[in-house]
Order: structure tokens, then C-alpha cells, then sequence
């Protein structure tokens, strides 16, 4: 008799759930149906078991009375997975108090991501991708949710998680996301702000843009004041404010008023304004915020640019003062007007997260995405460093091209030679920002090189390892994403 008989056999005792290579936490069940997930060889399968398991596309089994569907990890099956068991559906989640978004590019993170979250009442945005990164990786975003939802199935993880169309900015992206059960869209507004205008004279602001007068009327008349901090507006400012932010607003109408107003869908909306030559001045995020609600949009987030540099993978470069005197009047704006402050390129950030939960009150949006990768290339220096040492050559030698798409201050010769440094040595490469922002940005040239063959140079070695690793990436995640949310957490009074 097969392991998963003697398995589902013993299903109303619920002993020994583990030595069948049943995931002991997968276990579920609707009714007289029941579902759990297994490991066999490299692979995972759902087993479903009992009336409806027919609802699963797979290999039907029997042996005497008992019989089981052994279905692959495909969508159809994610589908079913997720109307039979709601836990595995994401939920609007930045709405409440506190939510963190955690990339997980190569589809094998929320193991480690859930371990973190157990610990913590912040909401996890498990499935998040920008349309960049699914290119890069080859990914669709069917792929990127089905693999939250069969590990948080697998994981027994019950308490909510979100998904994020990251940093979306035509229509038909928003629609495919919204269409797919994403619940979270960031709408990307860089395309319609304009970067020209900070180096525009004053004749030229005056030449290009004529204030109506009921603008005039709304920001010239008298300042404002938001948590006792006042803010005032001149008519240049706020020509300037037209014009970089103008078209931006009105895109975010448009798609608020197609995908969002009324109940259109149950989905939050954040708009992003931070992939721009300058920062946001706190009068700018005022006159955005403003403006978009008098047009009747209700933001759950808003990503405005911080002072200071945000660069990927490493930690907060800039004046901390500053960005602390900042970030108070972004964070009252955000309360004035009933959203939450969302704060992109959030990894590493350590210098700053205690700051951040202070100014916020503890009600924030965080998004990190290139950590979790760069963990995952921390887990292959830990474990096979002859495979890092030739990935780390080869993104040395696509460093130049990678950089055309990123704002990094990288120095390679600040990176010890490999070769020279001793196999237990490696991992404290990713200590040092140089060789952080090296592994970093050269993650699409890294997953997509090929042999001659056309076969992958890297990829399938890199999945094979990290699915042997499986916990050392898990627990590397577990304590790096939990740094993250302790310094947060440190800062506010839950
Ligand atoms: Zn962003």
C-alpha cells in the first residue's frame, strides 16, 4: 500500500502527519473533502481526497476502498485551491494599520516571508511584482500569485496576505492584474511627471503655464495647516506644482474613475510619484493630496520620493535630520488626508525603519523586492562557492550594461577579488554595499544567461540549490525581513 494511502488512512487520527512527506501544516479540509501538500523528489503536489477532490486536475489513484487525486502545482489547481480555501486568496490589505510588501521574484520566498510575519501584525504583501520584473524573469503574474497562494497553503499561513501590481502604468496593466485577483495596484505616475521643470526660469514657468483662477482661489488666498505645520503656496510654486504634477493627476483619475470608483473593485490604490529626477517637497505631496481628493479619489497609499537616496540593497544614504523633518509633515499629510505613506526601495533601510514607525505612528506601507533576491544569492554563497564564485564573475562582467537601468553609486573596485577570498568568506560579501549593488541590479542578466546550448548557464542549478536549501534561504529571510520589522516596530507604540 502507497505512503499517501496509509496517509489518508490515518487521516482521523492525524498521527505522524510528517513521515509520509505530507507537509504537516497542509493539511485542510471543505467539508468531506480533504487537501493537504506533499513533497516527492523534487517536486510538490496537492493530495485531494474524499468527495469533490475531483474538483483538482491530476492522476487519479486507488487502492481498495480509498482513492486520491495527486494534482501538480499549476493554476487551474491554485484556482480551485483558492475558492475552496479563502486563507490562500489574497485580501485588500493596505487598508489596515500595517502592511510590508516582500518581493518574491523567483517564486520560492514566502516560506522564509511567512516565518516572519507569524511574528508580527503588519500585513504581508506576498505576491508583488513590477511588469520590469516579470519580464526579467520570465514570470507571469498567474505564476507570481499561484506560488503565494500554494505556499501559504502549504505553510498553514491564515492570516491575510496582499498582492501588488507593482508599479503599473498603462491601463491594460491595471485591468490584467485587477482581472487575476490582485488586490493591491501601484500606479506608477512617472510617464506624466514632468522632470524638466525644477531647471525651467521663471519666465519659462510663467510662459507655459496660466493658473485658472479657481486654482489661484484654492492655494493663493491663505496658507494651510496640517498637524500645526503650516503650508503656504506662491504663485510660481504652484505653477511649478502644475505643471510637474498636472498630467500625473489627471492619469490618476482616469484610472481611478475606470478600475476603482465605486466599488468597481475590492482592490486598494496607491499612487506613486517616486521614480523622479527630484524629491517630493512636502508642499508638493500637499498639492497632490489635495488635488486628488477634491477630484474624489481615495488613496489607501501614496509613495512620495524622500530626500536622500533610496538606492537598492543598501541602506539610507543623506542627511537623516532632514529626512526625519521631511518625513513628519509627509507622514501628517498622509493622516490629514486618510491614507498611508508608503516608502519604496525599502530594503536595507535600517538606519531610518525606527523613524519611519515613529513619524507614521506605526500605520505604514513598506515595499522591499531586491533583498529577498539578494538573500537568496547570500544562501548560494553560503552553500556552494564554487556555483557563487562563477555568478559573481559573471555579473561583474555584465555590471557596465546592468547599470544603464539603475541609479547606483556601485564602486567595483571596492569588491574583494573571489578568488582570493576563502569559501567561509563569501558571504560576508553581502555586507558590503559595492558587491550588494553588483549581485543586485544584475539579477536579469544572472537568471536569463545561457550556454551555448540555449540551455541556462545558472538558472536551473540556482533553483536546484535553493530547493535543496530550501532552509537556509527560509531561516536567512526569517532573520533579515524580521531586522526590518523589529527597527520598524521600535519606533511606535503598538
Ligand atoms: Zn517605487
Amino acid at each position: 500500500m502507497s505512503n499517501i494511502i496509509h496517509f489518508i488512512k490515518e487521516l482521523p487520527s492525524l498521527n505522524n502527519v510528517d513521515q509520509y512527506g505530507v507537509y504537516p501544516l497542509s493539511l485542510n479540509h471543505f467539508g468531506h473533502l480533504h487537501v493537504f501538500m506533499i513533497h516527492e523528489g523534487d517536486q510538490d503536489f496537492l493530495i485531494a481526497t474524499g468527495i469533490g477532490s475531483n474538483q483538482f486536475q491530476g492522476e487519479l489513484f486507488q487502492e481498495g476502498e480509498y482513492s486520491y487525486v495527486k494534482a501538480p502545482l499549476n493554476n487551474n489547481n491554485a484556482n480551485t485551491l483558492r475558492d475552496l480555501f479563502p486563507f490562500t486568496k489574497p485580501i485588500p490589505v493596505l487598508s489596515k494599520l500595517r502592511s510590508f510588501g516582500v518581493g518574491d521574484r523567483l517564486g520560492i520566498a514566502t516560506e522564509g516571508h511567512i516565518r516572519v510575519f507569524k511574528d508580527y501584525d503588519a500585513y504581508p504583501i506576498l505576491a508583488q511584482q513590477s511588469i520590469r520584473e516579470l519580464a526579467l524573469t520570465n514570470r507571469t503574474y498567474k505564476d507570481v500569485l499561484d506560488a503565494a497562494s500554494f505556499s501559504v497553503f502549504r505553510d498553514g499561513y491564515k492570516k491575510g496576505f496582499g498582492a501588488d501590481g507593482d508599479h503599473l502604468k498603462k491601463p491594460a496593466e491595471v485591468e490584467m492584474a485587477l482581472n487575476l485577483g490582485f488586490t493591491m495596484i501601484t500606479l506608477d505616475c512617472s510617464d506624466f511627471i514632468r522632470n524638466d521643470v525644477s531647471n525651467m526660469s521663471k519666465d519659462q514657468v510663467n510662459k507655459e503655464c496660466i493658473l485658472e483662477e479657481d486654482i489661484k482661489n484654492r492655494y493663493l488666498t491663505h496658507d494651510f495647516e496640517v498637524e500645526g505645520m503650516k503650508i503656504s503656496f506662491d504663485e510660481e510654486e504652484l505653477k511649478r506644482n502644475v505643471l510637474v504634477y498636472g498630467k500625473a493627476i489627471d492619469f490618476a483619475v482616469q484610472i481611478y474613475t475606470d478600475y476603482f470608483a465605486d466599488g468597481k473593485t475590492d482592490a486598494n490604490f496607491e499612487i506613486s510619484i517616486d521614480e523622479t529626477a527630484t524629491p517630493t517637497t512636502p508642499t508638493q505631496h500637499y498639492f497632490v493630496a489635495n488635488e486628488l481628493t477634491l477630484r474624489g479619489i481615495k488613496l489607501d497609499t501614496m509613495a512620495p520620493r524622500f530626500c536622500g537616496e533610496f538606492q537598492k540593497g543598501v541602506d539610507y544614504i543623506g542627511d537623516i535630520k532632514q529626512f526625519e523633518e521631511e518625513l513628519k509633515i509627509h507622514a501628517a499629510i498622509a493622516r490629514h488626508y486618510g491614507y498611508k505613506l508608503s516608502i519604496h526601495s525599502g530594503s536595507d533601510k535600517f538606519s531610518i525603519f525606527s523613524l519611519i514607525g515613529k513619524h507614521t505612528r506605526g500605520h505604514f506601507h513598506v515595499k522591499t523586492a531586491g533583498t529577498n533576491w539578494l538573500e537568496a544569492m547570500r544562501a548560494v554563497a553560503a552553500t556552494n562557492p564554487k556555483l557563487y564564485r562563477e555568478i559573481h564573475k559573471y555579473a561583474l562582467s555584465m555590471f557596465e550594461e546592468a547599470k544603464k537601468f539603475y541609479h547606483v553609486t556601485t564602486d567595483l573596485t571596492k569588491i574583494a577579488d573571489v578568488d582570493t577570498l576563502k569559501d567561509n568568506e563569501l558571504v560576508d560579501l553581502f555586507k558590503q554595499n559595492d558587491a550588494r549593488q553588483l549581485i543586485h541590479i544584475t539579477y536579469g542578466f544572472i537568471l536569463n544567461a545561457k550556454n551555448t546550448d540555449d540551455s541556462f548557464r545558472f538558472k536551473t542549478k540556482l533553483y536546484d540549490l535553493w530547493r535543496e536549501q530550501r532552509e537556509v534561504y527560509a531561516e536567512m529571510l526569517n532573520s533579515h525581513i524580521g531586522k526590518h520589522l523589529e527597527l520598524l516596530y521600535s519606533g511606535f507604540e503598538k
